[in-house]
């Protein structure tokens, strides 16, 4: 008898082993193929979008999923298998939007529609193929939100002036240097906060860290060990840099867990990290990017292109002024200050 239960036990054990390889949802013979290439599984934000999108495909479509991993040739060596494959429908994160021209002209010979989002093709390049649509942000907006934010604090924190000269001393770390988001964000909040009447003054050049924390690390204590006590703002165009530079800051005693040397730092992205970080008090503030939003409006767009219905329908999103791109909107986030 005993012996009969062990089998009956390993049994049991082999058949949870075997049906755990078995994917919960099966796929039916109805539901469509999508490929999705992500340029970097490694980013952070990208990350909610990835999951968002999985999640809000799930039990609707087949959906296989690649890492560029920051390398437009291997993206398009992805693409290339994708369109083999007959995907019913592409969603594509470029790695390089620079790059979009040649990737359109491929999906558009094998007739699959296509949603790129976050990394914004040329306009014209959209527009060239009836199948293809954007989903992103207005890029200026982040940029305009963090301004904002400057103006807040200026106002709101006249301790922030270290030097008492009446100028806001910053420091600016930009993603990679011809990424549009990057580009518009540095200039925006800056133009922004100007025009609130905030006096800025950047101390050093803009450091390119290509959205990357340790790049920032790295810059930010350049930057304390040459300018010590004269960096009163921290801009960063991603919240993986500003928190580089909270890091370089905690190793030179400031932006503390309850320290009383605090340097404003902004970000965008309003990563889990950075939110933790900012209910913290290490953090000062940070532009939300509506991961989530983005995944599901994606999702639910080429759903209704592989249906061949409108793009829109049963969602609450509209197409910008443009026709064939939609904005999901920015929210700030501040903590208590
Ligand atoms: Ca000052």
């Amino acid at each position: 008898m005993k012996i009969r239960r062990v089998q009956f036990m390993c049994l049991i054990a082999i058949l949870s082993l075997v049906f755990s390889f078995i994917p919960l949802s099966p796929v039916s013979a109805a539901q469509p193929n999508i490929g999705v290439l992500i340029y970097r599984y490694d980013d952070t934000y990208i990350s909610t979008v990835r999951n968002a999108l999985s999640a809000a495909l799930s039990g609707k479509a087949s959906v296989t999923m690649q890492d560029g991993k920051g390398d437009q040739a291997t993206q398009n060596d992805q693409l290339d298998v994708m369109i083999e494959r007959k995907m019913d429908g592409l969603i594509v994160n470029m790695v390089d939007a620079q790059a979009a021209a040649g990737v359109v002209a491929k999906i558009r010979a094998a007739g699959i529609p296509v949603v790129f989002f976050n990394r914004e093709p040329d306009l014209n390049v959209l527009k060239s193929y009836e199948k293809a649509c954007f989903v992103g942000t207005n890029a200026a907006d982040a940029g305009k939100m963090q301004g904002d934010i400057i103006k807040a604090l200026w106002t709101g924190h006249p301790e922030y002036d270290l030097n008492k000269d009446g100028k806001f001393q910053y420091v600016l770390f930009k993603g990679e240097p011809d990424n549009p988001e990057a580009i518009a964000r540095s200039e925006w909040s800056v133009r922004q906060a100007v025009a609130g009447g905030v006096t800025l003054e950047q101390i050093g050049q803009t450091f390119v860290c290509n959205w990357d924390t340790a790049l920032a690390q790295q810059a930010m204590e350049s930057a304390l060990a040459a300018n010590e006590g004269k960096i009163e703002l921290v801009i960063a165009n991603n919240d993986s840099m500003a928190m580089g530079a909270i890091a370089a800051l905690s190793s030179v005693g400031s932006n503390l867990e309850g320290g009383d040397r605090h340097i404003p730092v902004i970000g965008v992205d309003a990563t889990d990290q950075a939110v933790d970080a900012i209910n913290r008090g290490i953090m000062t503030a940070t532009v939300k990017q509506d991961g989530e939003a983005m995944g599901q409006a994606v999702s639910a767009i080429i759903l209704n292109m592989i249906a061949g219905k409108p793009l829109l329908e049963g969602t609450a999103l509209q197409f910008d002024d443009s026709g064939v791109a939609v904005r999901i909107p920015y929210s700030p986030y501040r903590g208590k200050e």
